[in-house]
């Protein structure tokens, strides 16, 4: 699959190219070798011996993104079969036992947002382990998972939290929740279509990704920058800043929630903490400089 376009204007007239590596590339083979395991190296070095590691950039919506990816079926195999899940779910639940305090703080900004006191739906999109839904459940909060990968939903169910399998469903939430997720879509354009679609009117969407500020800003593409990080090979197919993630919410008609609102929430909902200072500094950051954005429903 080729992605000429830019996925936010869907023009060509401002689309520069930033790089076009050989699999075979020193730089490619070096984040490959490191980053995943040995098995799993070679099998990709074998599928996409011919392969190209092009990335262009739309110097209209400062959004970069790989214009190759490679076919469904290696995809599929590359986060199901080549990634390490032992090591994947490990890392989930060390992250998620960091995270707790964090988290709470979160969702409870969210709910003083929605001002709802009964129960409220929330969907985790792209759940991988299910492991936050696990930190911020409660009675009031309703979780629901979706996520593609099979043996992810299998743990999900285990831990006794709702799953969703497809993307296209009728049901509504109230929040919907998108960490790192859509930096990984092969379809951006159809996945936020249908978050909007799945949202309640006046229902809040949180969305994050890696921030590519660094690299979108930079006058030359580094070879240093093919590594772990938000253009890397493979894994990360949409690079965002603040710019760009907050033009493809707009376009697609989401309404961003004012930084005042943002900090009065935090403020009010449950004491104040170190933490809780924190992180409302954190949303300050974030609104106008970061990839981490709260938008609703109108
Ligand atoms: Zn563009």
């Amino acid at each position: 699959m080729n992605r000429n376009k830019c996925l936010i204007c869907k023009s060509k007239n401002f689309v520069v190219e930033l790089i076009n590596l050989q699999f075979s590339n020193y730089y490619i083979n070096k984040f490959l070798s490191s980053y995943y395991s040995i098995n799993a190296y070679k099998k990709i070095k074998i599928e996409l011996n011919n392969f190209y590691y092009k990335i262009l950039k739309c110097n209209n919506c400062h959004f970069i993104w790989q214009k190759h990816i490679p076919k469904e079926i290696f995809m599929k195999n590359l986060y199901e079969k080549f990634i390490d899940k032992k090591k994947s779910l490990q890392k989930s639940i060390d992250k998620h036992k960091r995270s707790k305090l964090i988290d709470q703080i979160q969702i409870d900004q969210i709910i003083y947002l929605l001002g709802k006191s009964r129960k409220i739906k929330v969907l985790d999109y792209g759940a991988g382990w299910g492991h936050w839904g696990i930190n911020v459940q409660s009675k009031n909060i309703d979780i629901t998972c979706l996520e593609y990968s099979k043996s992810r939903i299998n743990y999900i169910k285990k831990l006794k939290l709702k799953t969703l399998k497809l993307k296209n469903s009728n049901q509504k939430f109230d929040f919907i929740r998108c960490e790192q997720v859509l930096e990984h879509l092969t379809d951006l354009n159809d996945v936020i279509k249908s978050l909007f679609s799945m949202l309640n009117k006046k229902g809040i969407i949180y969305i994050s990704v890696p921030n590519g500020n660094k690299i979108i800003n930079s006058e030359k593409f580094s070879n240093e920058f093919i590594k772990k990080g938000p253009v890397q090979p493979l894994e990360h197919l949409n690079c965002f800043n603040n710019f760009s993630l907050n033009k493809i919410l707009e376009i697609n008609r989401f309404k961003k929630i004012s930084i005042i609102k943002l900090i009065i929430a935090k403020l009010y909902s449950n004491k104040l903490s170190f933490k809780k200072i924190k992180s409302i500094l954190k949303d300050i950051y974030n609104y106008y400089y970061g990839t981490a954005l709260l938008y609703y429903k109108d």
